[in-house]
């Protein structure tokens, strides 16, 4: 074994060919970073037409992103430019297309080219795309994303409403909502920032709650043109605006969710503040008072969503949905809400990574026999018996504490090192299954004391009740994806 890994450390010179399935953010990130890494043998698989992954597939008004624009970037690539505090998400679209054509990413991503089978066989991944193309590489990077396959409400009659329904990541922008009475299912960040930005266009806007949300405010000021000048002329200033708020994310709401009392105690006041100053109704106030930990589920930021419920045309429903007829929405309570459009702000099934992509690995063992009971990675990017297959912000990483592209950066710098064993002299490098089994008996030891299992329902749980996110520090996250500790690796020479 020891040879193995010198003769692998020792040189990186064996072409290697890798394809990235998923052309979003962590698509665009792992190929910038293949070339850098001196490979130039790559294809990006990605099934749209287009690139931006979660940012191409959501164009609901009102989308921005609540984590500070200057730490939502590439750390390689920071943007004097953004108009906001927290851009919208046009805005941050089109930061992943200039960085992708910057970069010369597209020449390798086909698209409009999904893949739906990946078969380890021989040493090599053997792709097979929905048109029957197929292909052969040496490693696969799974970029293809967490919150991507839309979740429908299983609400009686859905089927029958007679005006306009979708979900919000698949906006009709052909359904006017000028003058009509909209209903929004759903009280998550999608909701939130869906009903101020129609409020002003629509005749009425009907809220469907079924858990109300702890909301923080957090200001969203524009940057100033001298201020974005200021940016674009030093670097230095750019970069320190990009460490304050990492620092910010890091030290308060990061501690916070898995264990820092004290963080959680302040983030729960200033939530608390924010009702309490921002509702004047006391009955509305009622309805909207979560009665369980703030941050349990993902914590919203918001300085418009009260304002805009509190609107004459806005109303929040708190009866529970008891069908869906041809003219609205029926509650408990008897009442139909008639509407003209339903909007399904229902979030994401967060648990389905990879698929519905049929991966078989060594022996011919499929992933969903592999994850039968639940989806357990090690350390979230490599499978045991899926050799040179990794993924990226796969499960149980740390994408409800902070920036997911932080995140998608530091595990490919691990995922890197990885592929560089398989220039050198490995064929194969796979996660060992005790090694595999060690970490989640860890994550699931630690899960306890996090405040995502203190009595919440949230899209975080999978089918276990467990939540699919990393249960330490930042600081732990980055020591441990600074570089693979070898002896937990099976390797073939
Ligand atoms: P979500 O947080 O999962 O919220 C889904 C909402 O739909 C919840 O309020 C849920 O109620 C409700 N719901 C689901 N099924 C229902 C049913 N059958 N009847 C009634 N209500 C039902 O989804 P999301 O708002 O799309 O957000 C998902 C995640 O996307 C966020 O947590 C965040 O990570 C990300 N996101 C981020 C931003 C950003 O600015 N960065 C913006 C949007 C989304 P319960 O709470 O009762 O389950």
């Amino acid at each position: 074994m020891q040879g193995v890994e010198e003769r692998a450390k020792e040189s990186v010179g064996r072409p290697v060919r890798v394809a990235v399935i998923g052309a979003g953010m962590s698509g665009i990130l792992s190929a910038i970073k293949l070339r850098e890494r001196g490979i130039e043998d790559i294809v990006v698989y990605e099934k749209a037409s287009s690139l931006g992954g979660t940012w191409r597939d959501n164009t609901y008004p009102g989308l921005s992103c609540d984590v500070p624009s200057h730490v939502y970037a590439y750390s390689f690539e920071l943007n004097p430019d953004w108009s906001r505090r927290f851009s919208s998400g046009s805005e941050i679209r089109a930061y992943f297309e200039r960085v992708a054509r910057k970069y010369d990413v597209e020449r390798h991503i086909r698209f409009d080219t999904e893949i739906i089978r990946a078969v380890y066989r021989g040493g090599r991944w053997h792709l097979t795309a929905r048109d029957g193309r197929d292909d052969a590489v040496d490693a696969v990077i799974f970029a293809t994303g967490v919150l991507h396959h839309p979740a429908y409400p299983d609400i009686e009659g859905l089927q029958s409403f007679a005006g306009d329904c979708f979900h919000s990541a698949r906006w009709n922008h052909e359904a006017p909502l000028e003058g009509r009475r909209v209903g929004i299912i759903g009280t998550g960040s999608t909701a939130v920032q869906i009903l101020p930005a129609i409020v002003d266009q629509v005749a009425k806007v009907s809220l469907f709650q079924r858990t109300p949300q702890w909301i923080l405010s957090m200001g969203n000021p524009s940057y100033a043109p001298e201020e974005i000048a200021a940016f674009r002329a030093s670097p230095e200033r750019l970069r320190q605006s990009y460490d304050h708020w990492a620092d910010r994310f890091i030290n308060t709401f990061a501690r916070a969710v898995v264990g820092d009392e004290h963080e959680m105690r302040r983030i729960e006041a200033a939530c608390r503040q924010n009702l309490e100053e921002s509702v004047r109704d006391p009955e509305l106030k009622r309805k909207l008072t979560p009665n369980y930990k703030a941050a349990c589920k993902r914590l919203i930021m918001s300085d418009t969503f009260y304002p805009a419920i509190q609107k004459p045309n806005a109303e929040l429903v708190t009866d529970a949905i008891t069908r869906i007829e041809r003219g609205g929405v029926r509650t408990a309570d008897g009442a139909l809400h008639e509407l003209d459009v339903l909007v399904l702000a229902t979030g994401f099934d967060g648990h389905a990574f990879m698929r519905p992509i049929e991966i078989v690995g060594e022996g011919g063992r499929t992933l969903d026999q592999a994850w039968a009971n639940a989806n357990e990675a090690y350390r979230s990017v490599a499978l045991p018996g899926f050799p040179n297959l990794f993924t990226l912000v796969g499960p149980n990483s740390p994408i409800g504490n902070f920036s997911v592209i932080m995140i998608s950066e530091l595990q490919l710098g691990y995922v890197l090192q990885l592929i560089d064993l398989l220039r050198g002299g490995c064929r194969a490098v796979a996660p060992r299954q005790d090694a595999t089994d060690r970490f989640n008996r860890a994550i699931r030891d630690a899960m306890g004391g996090t405040v995502w299992v203190s009595g919440c329902r949230s899209w975080y749980l999978d089918r276990n009740g467990n939540p699919a996110l990393w249960p330490w520090s930042f600081e732990r996250f980055r020591q441990e994806m600074q570089a693979p500790d070898l002896s937990e690796f099976e390797l073939v020479a």
